[in-house]
Order: C-alpha cells, then structure tokens, then sequence
C-alpha cells in the first residue's frame, strides 16, 4: 500500500474546470498545496490554486512538471487524455488510473463493463459501422443516438422516433461511434458517489435524487423523496461492484434510471466527482472533494453524514440572459442570498453563455420539505422553472 501524503505536500490535478476548483479548496482546507495543470490561462482552478502549469494534456514538459511539482495526481475532467494520465503514471502515484478512466471515456466499453459487473443497462446496440445501423432492432425504437466518446450535458445526443430519424441523426453525428439505446420510461433517477481507497475500503455518499432538463443537471434532492430501501441498497451495491471490478481508487459517480417497476439501470459512469455530489460541500461532513483528496493521500475513508437535507439547482449561464437581451445581466443573487440556508457557489467563469454552468446553489435545512420550499423561492426569484 502507498504510504499516507501528509498535509503540507502539494497535490495535483489534470483539468481546470469546477470540478478541480472544488477539490482545490477541499485539498487548501486541509492544508494541502495544490497545482493544476490546464490549457486554459485563466481557468476556474488554476485561479485558486498555488500552481497552475498552462499547457495541454498531452504537453510532455507540462505534465513533466506537473509530475515533479506533485505528491500524487487526480483528475478532473473525463476526457482527458489517457495517455497523460499512463505519462503521469510513470512518475508520481495517479488516482484514478488511466485503464478506469479510458473505460469510463467510451459509453461502449462502459455498457460493457457494468454487464459484466452483473449491473443491467438500457437496452442498446452500437453503431459503428453502416451495417450495424441497418441491422438495428425495431424495439430500440424509439431511442437516443448517443456519441461513443466526447459527449456531456447532452451533447452529442439525438432521439429518434423512427429508423428514418435514427439514420439522419447518424449523420448528424459525422456517423462516428455511437451507441442506441432504448428510450426507457423513467420514474426518477438517482445516483450514486462512491469513493474508494488503495486498500480497496468503500464508502458512498447518500444517494442523490436528480431531475435532468434538456439532457442537463438541473436540481439534486437529498435525501431522495421517491428511492425505496430497495432501490438504495440495489443502487449502492451495483456502484461498488462497478469500481471493485475496475480496481477503481478515487470518486466515483454512477447514475440510475429507476423504472415504473422499481427496477434500478445504470445509466453512465464518471470517474471524478459528480455535478449532483456538489451539495456535499455544505450539507455532508465529509464533501466529495475531500473524498477525493483522501482517496488520493491514502489519509482514511470515512463514510459521509447527511448533517441537513439539501437541494442543490444548477445556474446555468441562460439566466444572465433572462430577458431575452444580448448582454449578460448579472442574476438577482441579493434576494437569493436574503434566503436562510442558500449556499451561493460560482466557479468564477467571466463569461456566461447558455446552457455553460456557471455555478449552483445548494439549500440547506432542517427538514427535507422546508429544504424543497426555500429552493423553490430560489428558483421563483432566478427565473427557474418549479421542481
Ligand atoms: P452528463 O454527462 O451531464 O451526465 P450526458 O450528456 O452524458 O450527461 P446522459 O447521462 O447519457 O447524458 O443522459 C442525460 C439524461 O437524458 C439522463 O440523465 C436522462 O434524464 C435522459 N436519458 C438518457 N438516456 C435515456 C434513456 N435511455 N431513456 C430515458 N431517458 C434517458
Ligand atoms: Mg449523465
């Protein structure tokens, strides 16, 4: 086992996004050090960290001096490139590992994997060729067309009604790997954030209940109003066989469909934290970004504590453009913050374009329902639909 990084050290991520900002202050908190590596000169974490090295993920001088300036590494954003990850490898202890990463990057090799795991998914078939396109069964019908790699928020998706549609739609999609799924009658979606140590030591944080607008994040309930004991406990053992099989160390996030029949289907993994961990920071004693820290320092695991029921709403850059002008107009945050409980979070993003996130806001409580009704005074004053 990796000896134990005391605070003091410095520690390292790939990717400048929110994500890396967040575990950043979790890892100064501590008393750690941090840099970041991002192409990006003026990227959310590399703002808040000690170190920023201003290069691209495959910059052989940039990740060299990641690597010298580091104790350990981890990693913030999915799609950075597995072959950093194995260079960085090579020199300090990388968390998670690049063969996690790299499965986690392709939604074939995902769906794969979780079968292999014993873990339903959707009904699906890739498409790689023209050949499977053609042989594809009516009953994935209707579906959505799904981009193999590269797709987030939504993006890189198309659902399609008929096979005249599914064929358009691989065309828009410059016909590269895709996979079909069924589209599936959802009662709600969960998701699960499982961090995991060297030694193989799990533990979760509670499930999160999230509701998705337009392919995007839009509001995480904890604890979840409709998830049964069932469905818990089927959704936390599926998450931990999931990262047991992939030797996975780090956070882990793994979303659900949970179907009319109470039947729980893994959607998709990530392997950093998650956007719908986020209300971790404020209602949890143990934040999913220390998570990641600890799982990283080989300090100790220790399962997270629900202290106030939360509910956490995306600010997406669409409410700077509220009233339809094409200049961004800063959000009525002064009546937001007049609400008990609201913890603002703004990742420090100059620019706001729609459907970008730009920050979130999480309510805490000292019930599940005042939670829900103080968030829904929010989302009244931003302009945000109910919930
Ligand atoms: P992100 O990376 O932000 O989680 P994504 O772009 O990877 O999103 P998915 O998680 O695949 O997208 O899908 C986004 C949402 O679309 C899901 O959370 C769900 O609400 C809906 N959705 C996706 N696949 C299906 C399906 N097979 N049946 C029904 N709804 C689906
Ligand atoms: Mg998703």
């Amino acid at each position: 086992m990796s000896p134990f990084i005391a605070p003091g050290a410095t520690l390292g991520v790939l990717g400048g996004g929110q994500l890396g900002r967040m575990f950043v202050h979790a890892a100064q908190e501590m008393g750690y050090s941090a840099a970041v590596l991002d192409p990006d000169a003026s990227s959310p974490a590399g703002e808040v960290a000690q170190h920023h090295f201003e290069a691209a993920y495959l910059d052989e001088q940039g990740l060299a001096r990641l690597a010298q300036r580091s104790a350990a590494v981890t990693t913030e954003f999915e799609n950075v490139p597995a072959a950093a990850l194995a260079a960085l490898a090579a020199l300090r202890p990388v968390s998670p590992a690049a063969d996690a990463v790299a499965i986690c990057q392709d939604r074939i090799a995902e769906k794969t994997h979780f079968v292999a795991c014993g873990v339903p998914c959707a009904p699906h078939a890739a498409i790689e060729t023209g050949a499977q396109l053609a042989a594809v069964g009516d009953d994935l019908l209707p579906g959505i067309l799904k981009t193999a790699r590269l797709g987030y928020d939504g993006k890189g998706q198309v659902r399609v009604k008929t096979r005249a549609e599914l064929e358009a739609a691989w065309t828009a999609l410059d016909r590269s790997p895709c996979v079909l799924e069924k589209m599936l009658p959802l009662a709600y979606e969960v998701s699960v954030i499982v961090a995991r140590g060297a030694d193989g030591e799990t533990v979760h944080l509670p499930l999160q209940q999230n509701l998705h607008r337009d392919g995007i994040l839009a509001v995480t309930q904890v604890p979840s109003p409709d998830l049964t004991s069932a469905v818990q406990q089927g959704a936390v053992d599926a998450a931990e066989r999931i990262a047991a099989a992939l030797r996975y160390v780090g956070v882990l996030c793994v979303e659900f469909f949970v179907l009319a029949d109470g039947s729980v289907v893994a959607n998709e993994m990530a392997p950093r934290p998650h956007n719908s961990g986020h209300y971790s920071i404020d209602a949890c004693d143990v934040s999913q970004f220390e998570l990641q820290v600890r799982t990283m320092t080989g300090a100790p695991l220790v399962a997270p504590r629900l202290h106030s029921p939360a509910v956490m709403l995306n600010l997406l850059g669409d409410l700077w453009f509220r009233d339809g002008d094409d200049a961004a107009v800063a959000p009525p945050w002064h009546d937001v913050l007049a609400l008990p409980g609201v913890h603002l979070h703004l990742y420090g993003k100059v620019n706001a374009r729609r459907g970008r996130k730009m920050g979130h806001l999480t309510v805490t409580a000292a019930t599940p329902a005042e939670a829900r009704a103080t968030a829904l005074r929010a989302a009244a004053a931003l302009g945000l639909a109910p919930f």
